[in-house]
């Protein structure tokens, strides 16, 4: 499709952010382009607008900023994937190894149920880690996880195997 060289050459690439050795994927200004944000929210419209999806699930931060609007667009609810003690009601939460150490994302409890069928949003996948916690959480309430869906994805680190059998779709690979 003609509009993913757009919205790949409206990414920046930050060398050594945030911290020595690593190439930081800035999709601040892919928002500052209009077309290519626009672009963006459209392709994912036009792949899921007719799968039956009911639900959009967001991974805080950049989950937030293009989960909502894909959710608005096929009619399905959006529900917020948040980082420890964030949530104000009653959370499950499951646990993800880092390069070092631990962390946490949560969802409340009733916002997913068993009949819904799940669309995961991030910007990015890089070792997988943070989707697979996002897909084991919407599938321990028994919700279907249809795609994990990225705008941006590190080939490399090989996330993708991570995630098994459940299907990831990008818009942009980087090297
Ligand atoms: P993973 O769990 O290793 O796949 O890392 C993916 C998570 O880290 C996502 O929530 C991303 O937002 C974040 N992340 C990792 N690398 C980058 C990057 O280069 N740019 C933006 N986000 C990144």
């Amino acid at each position: 499709d003609a509009r993913v060289a757009g919205i790949a050459s409206s990414i920046r690439v930050i060398p050594d952010f945030p911290k020595p050795g690593i190439m930081f994927q800035d999709i601040t200004t892919l928002l500052l382009d209009p077309k290519a944000f626009r672009d963006t929210i459209d392709l994912f419209v036009e792949r899921y607008k007719d799968q039956g999806i009911t639900v959009v699930a967001g991974v805080e931060a950049r989950g937030f900023i293009f989960g909502p609007p894909i959710a608005l667009a096929i009619g399905a609810k959006f529900v917020p994937l948040r980082k420890p003690k964030k949530l104000p009601g009653e959370v499950i939460s499951e646990e993800y190894s880092l390069e070092y150490g631990t962390d946490k994302i949560e969802m409340h409890v009733g916002a997913v149920e068993d009949n819904d069928r799940a669309l995961v949003v991030d910007d990015l996948i890089a070792t997988g880690g943070t989707l697979c916690a996002a897909v084991n959480l919407l599938e321990r309430v028994g919700a279907k996880v249809v795609e994990c869906a990225c705008v941006i994805e590190l080939p490399e680190l090989k996330g993708r195997d991570k995630l098994g059998d459940r299907p990831v779709f990008v818009l942009v690979k980087a090297d």
